[in-house]
């Protein structure tokens, strides 16, 4: 593990660049160079292949712009915000908790702007550019704000996530599943946070890709239906109490894990076995992995337990890539609220039940007097509302405000009767919980560069004699974004036919090829090593005569002749097995 050898590589070979640099850069915004956004992509095309594909959920796109009620329902207009503060001395701006954690080493997460501001002045934290006085701590925004349309009339952000939008076409959704739960939708795209100062490259971005999945459940009901299939699989996790007493974490299978109440439930452990499988399959190793449970005091107040994965880096510690929380009915019941929707879906019992159920009878005596022609518009569109909405109304207003055809009419406590009748009921509606896990793809991509950045010893091919130092991406093949090195051992016409002829096979069957011709051989593999190309193919004279060609492996560093027929069977293979 080396940042900065690892950026440095990934700079010099078009991975990573920094935006906007010849107008000398902008903090908080990252270029994904030509090999950058292949392996972005990669990645991306490997989580749809697990969530989508696997675990047959659905992809939804929606906007990134949204009007300002959805994030006000979701409470982002009103509590999505950073600590801020202020040098008095150069008037440069930081993340208070950043600052403090850094000088002090206390860990600060969810304590109050008071109690920031209490340690700021008792431990004397400074201005970390000119050590000077700070002033008082302040709440900011984290959103972009805009307007929608050409008037500044309508207020839009820059959507600070991209699951608001699942929840946001909900009614929708839950009639395309039948409404059945469980279903699981999807969204991967930009969300934008103008974070206060980032300074750790694609760690804190501004604009970032997210990969979330919304999994709505059963609030009774959250057990998964494969949960046997990794009962017995261990995990790393520190809970939250191994945190608070500062013991090591625990070695413990997953169904003990939920037996002892660690973890909330199925579905959330098996979460937590998917964000494993999948980082395992980018190359990133358990090792480098934990399973961190939120504080009590880190937890949002409405969820009902939440992990976060983080990896070990040598820049930056223990970074979180992944949130994986158990939300509850926050976010639907927020959305329903404010748009005055119902947000729900009808769950059969297991066998009929009997319920009490409120209805209304309407004093006709004063309906008809009170209403006279509309009374039976009036009494259909009271049939049609749930009589415990009206009771509400009516104990807390006094009155109860009814439109029909464009028209309110008001109700008064004297004009409803509410009566109870015993009813044999099938299920009810139910708001159901959402399981969400949410993941950060550029921090996810940066861990994988990093963790598969290697170095070894290696044989210097042009002059057998000499080794040297071979640094590279051990990418497995699957996500490499260059997969096979197609190469004429030299500049010769029938040596090029044939490997044209593989290079446009194996291009046509979705392969990314490098052909390259100049340069020695030896050189055209450490060029292929460097950007993680697993296997380079050459072609040689022998290949003239018996139609076989050398397949090198980029990690073994292993040659092997294989016929020229075989190779797009031998790349596949390998593909399937990586
Ligand atoms: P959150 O909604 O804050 O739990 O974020 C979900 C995931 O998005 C995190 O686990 C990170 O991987 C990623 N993420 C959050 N903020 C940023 C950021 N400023 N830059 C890059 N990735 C981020």
């Amino acid at each position: 593990m080396n940042h900065d050898k690892m950026i440095n590589i990934s700079t010099k070979r078009g991975f990573l660049w920094p935006s906007f640099e010849i107008y000398s850069g902008l903090a908080g915004f990252t270029d994904y160079g030509p090999l950058g956004a292949i392996l972005k992509n990669n990645i991306m095309q490997k989580w749809r292949e697990q969530y989508i594909i696997n675990q047959g959920f659905y992809e939804i796109e929606s906007p990134t712009v949204s009007p300002e009620e959805v994030l006000q329902a979701s409470g982002h207009v009103d509590n999505f915000t950073d600590p801020m503060i202020q040098c008095l001395s150069c008037n440069e701006v930081f993340r208070a908790d950043h600052i403090i954690e850094e000088q002090t080493n206390l860990e600060v997460e969810g304590y109050t702007n008071e109690e920031l501001d209490k340690i700021v002045k008792e431990k004397s934290v400074v201005c970390p550019n000119c050590e000077d006085k700070l002033s008082q701590i302040w709440n900011y925004n984290l959103m972009f704000r805009t307007n929608i349309g050409p008037k500044s009339g309508k207020t839009g952000y820059m959507r600070p996530e991209t699951a608001q939008g699942i929840f946001i076409m909900f009614k929708r959704l839950a009639r395309f599943f039948k409404n059945k739960l469980p279903f699981g939708v999807v969204q991967l795209g930009k969300a934008y946070r103008n974070e206060i100062s980032p300074r750790q490259g694609v760690i804190r971005l501004r604009e970032f890709t997210q990969a979330e999945a919304e999994i709505f459940v059963n609030p009774l009901d959250k057990t998964h239906p494969k949960f046997n299939e990794i009962a017995d699989e261990t995990f790393i996790l520190s809970s939250a109490e191994t945190q608070i007493k500062g013991i090591e974490p625990l070695i413990i299978s997953a169904s003990d894990a939920l037996d002892k109440g660690i973890v909330a439930n199925e579905i959330l452990i098996y979460q937590i076995y998917l964000a494993r499988k999948f980082l395992r399959e980018l190359g990133i190793p358990d090792e480098v992995l934990r399973f961190r449970q939120h504080l009590p005091n880190e937890m949002a107040h409405y969820a009902i337990d939440c992990w976060d994965v983080e990896v070990k880096t040598d820049r930056y510690g223990w970074v979180e890539i992944i949130g994986i929380a158990d939300r509850g009915d926050y976010d639907l019941l927020a959305h329903s609220k404010h748009s005055n929707e119902d947000l729900d879906v009808f769950i059969d019992f297991d066998e009929e039940k009997l319920i009490k159920k409120a209805v209304i009878k309407h004093n006709m005596a004063n309906f008809g007097r009170k209403f006279k022609k509309d009374t039976s518009k009036i009494i259909n569109a009271l049939n049609s509302i749930d009589p415990k909405k009206i009771q509400e109304e009516l104990n807390s207003n006094g009155k109860y405000e009814l439109e029909v055809e464009n028209n309110i009419f008001t109700i008064e406590k004297e004009d409803i009767i509410f009566d109870e009748i015993e009813e044999k009921v099938k299920g009810e509606r139910i708001i159901p919980h959402v399981i969400e896990p949410s993941f950060g793809i550029d921090r996810i991509f940066y861990a994988t560069l990093l963790h598969s950045f290697s170095s070894s010893i290696s044989k210097d091919l042009d002059d057998g004699a000499k080794e040297k130092i071979k640094e590279y991406f051990k990418f497995p093949l699957s996500i490499a974004p260059i997969k096979v090195g197609v190469f004429p051992l030299i500049k010769d016409e029938k040596l090029i036919n044939i490997s044209t002829k593989i290079k446009d096979k194996l291009m046509a069957s979705g392969i990314t090829v490098q052909y390259e011709t100049s340069g020695t051989i030896g050189k055209r593999y450490a060029r292929c090593d460097e950007i993680g190309v697993p296997l380079a193919i050459t072609v040689d004279f022998d290949s003239l005569e018996d139609n076989e060609v050398t397949i090198r492996d980029r990690d073994t560093e292993i040659q092997e002749r294989i016929p020229i027929d075989d190779v797009l069977n031998y790349v596949f293979g390998k593909l399937n097995n990586f």
